[in-house]
């Protein structure tokens, strides 16, 4: 059994003055495998003073200083990486393939955030006058269960490469990750109190995250309906905002494409993390005059090609949803799209023949679908891909912004200059060409309802900074 009765504040692994005890549940038997012991108000407050106290003089650190410590997190890292795939897949049921990923692009956000670090002026001139760009304070860092220590390295990168301290409150379902995490920080041997983790609720550690007079920043990354809340709350002590949120990203299928392979890659798109993923491609635009054939590649796909199951299999693409409750979520829009009349292509309700114990749903995909029913417009955050037809291509970037989220977009183009033409027009933070592809430099965030602000490389940076103008 698994026990996790400490967080990490100032510097060391203490007991939380919180007592509340949860049970830790494996998501691919629903067995009981530990317990945690969560932090509350008190131990939030009490992170963020020493969050506070810290920042007097990391916040005096130089980029050199800033860089070995970077650098060290990162050897860290890189040390541990196959710990930091395994404990992803054993907590959450993170497949193999995509938590390796994960692992590497948490190394690599190290090395992109040392680079821009080295690169940018914390002092340009603008008109006649010197700009200081100083840390903007403390961070309250509040993060999701689906990529949870992916999510910390970035932010976490980003914050000390700005002379920021931080407290960060992970998922109450990432406790594992967390402890893994806190270790690495802590054998980085940064300040006391520069990063402090609290485990904890979002109705206790969130909310005193939201209201504490002494952060002075949220980098938030959640649901919609969270960040809303989050950012309602900031205000009252006028605290920066950044918040990347949900998505119901467009993949637009064009008519010269190839079809045999963007299909298959819009299904790795539409899956990513087991469906649970916030830029999962999830909303597949085809040509209406090839909807058949395009129906008849994806079934096959799914059906030979597709596994479920046991996520530490490296075959495996899409293992259990992280709990009963997510489980329960994907089941209800699966009933809610066949309510709605969208035709199921393949997959549907119920678990997999032999893996009734965990959380484990069908791949589905729904076609001919309307843009307008709720699986089209609602993220799922679970296996389910809908296929809408699309005349041409006006009508295809028309549905394609037909969407109250903005996070990511993906073109499958034979053409590619067509490709970068349709993309100048997408309502989306970032826009994949023949592919799903990443990059540690590039700003990441959302238009409209899926956020406020950017993450990664210079972007990333300018968030965690103030900007004082010194004139005359
Ligand atoms: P969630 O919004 O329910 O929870 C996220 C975090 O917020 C958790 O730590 C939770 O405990 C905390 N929280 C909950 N209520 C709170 C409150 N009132 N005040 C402060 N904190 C509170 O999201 P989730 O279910 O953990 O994750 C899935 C969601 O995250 C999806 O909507 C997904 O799209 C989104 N997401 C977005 C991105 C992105 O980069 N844009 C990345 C991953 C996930």
């Amino acid at each position: 059994m698994i026990t996790i009765n400490k967080i990490y504040v100032n510097g060391e692994f203490v007991t939380p003055h919180g007592e509340e005890v949860m049970d830790l549940i494996s998501p691919t038997t629903n067995e009981k495998v530990g317990e945690v012991t969560l932090g509350d108000e008190i131990d939030t407050q009490n992170a963020a003073l020493v969050a506070k106290e810290a920042l007097k003089s990391f916040k005096n650190t130089t980029k050199e200083e800033r860089i070995k410590y970077l650098e060290k997190v990162r050897d860290i890292l890189i040390k541990r990486k196959q710990d930091f795939t395994d404990i992803m897949v054993n907590e959450y049921g993170g497949t193999v393939y995509f938590c390796s990923f994960v692992a590497q692009n948490a190394i690599d956000d190290f090395n992109a955030m040392i680079d821009t670090l080295k690169e940018f002026d914390l002092n340009p001139k603008e008109g006649t006058s010197q700009i200081q760009l100083v840390p903007v304070g403390v961070v309250g860092i509040i993060i999701p269960w689906n990529m949870s220590n992916g999510f910390i390295c970035t932010k976490l990168s980003t914050a000390i490469a700005a002379g920021c301290t931080v407290v960060v409150k992970p998922s109450e379902l990432s406790v594992q990750q967390t402890q893994f995490i806190s270790e690495v920080f802590h054998e980085a041997g940064l300040p006391k109190g520069v990063i402090n983790f609290v485990n904890g609720y979002g109705n206790t550690v969130g909310v005193e995250i939201t209201r504490n007079a002494d952060i002075d920043k949220i980098s938030f990354t959640g649901s919609t309906a969270v960040g809303k809340l989050i950012a309602k709350g900031a205000v009252d002590t006028m605290k920066r905002v950044t918040l990347e949120l949900g998505g119901k990203s467009p993949n637009i299928i064009l008519d010269d494409a190839n079809f045999s392979e963007a299909l298959p890659t819009a299904v790795y798109s539409a899956f990513l993390n087991s469906g649970q993923a916030c830029a999962a491609a999830t909303r597949l635009l085809v040509p209406k005059s090839r909807l058949d054939e395009a129906n008849a590649i994806l079934k096959n796909f799914i059906e030979t090609n597709v596994k479920v199951g046991d996520p530490s299999n490296p075959d495996t693409l899409i293992g259990p949803m992280v709990s009963q409750k997510q489980f329960d979520r994907v089941e209800e829009y699966i009933k809610i799209g066949i309510e709605e009349g969208a035709t199921l292509l393949v997959g549907g309700h119920g678990k997999p023949t032999g893996l009734e114990a965990g959380n484990y749903v069908k791949p589905t995909i729904f076609t001919n679908v309307d843009n307008h029913m709720r699986i089209a417009q609602e993220e799922i955050f679970g296996p389910v891909l809908v296929v809408i037809p699309y005349e041409d291509e006006n009508d295809a970037i028309r549905i394609a912004n037909d969407s109250p989220y903005g996070l990511a977009a993906y073109i499958s183009a034979g053409d590619k200059e067509r490709a970068y033409r349709i993309a100048s027009k997408l309502d989306a933070g970032r826009v994949c060409v023949n592919g799903l592809s990443h990059d540690s430099k590039a700003p990441f965030g959302g238009f409209k309802q899926s956020g406020i602000g950017r993450e990664y490389g210079r972007f990333g940076l300018e968030e965690y900074l103030e900007a004082r103008a010194v004139l005359g």
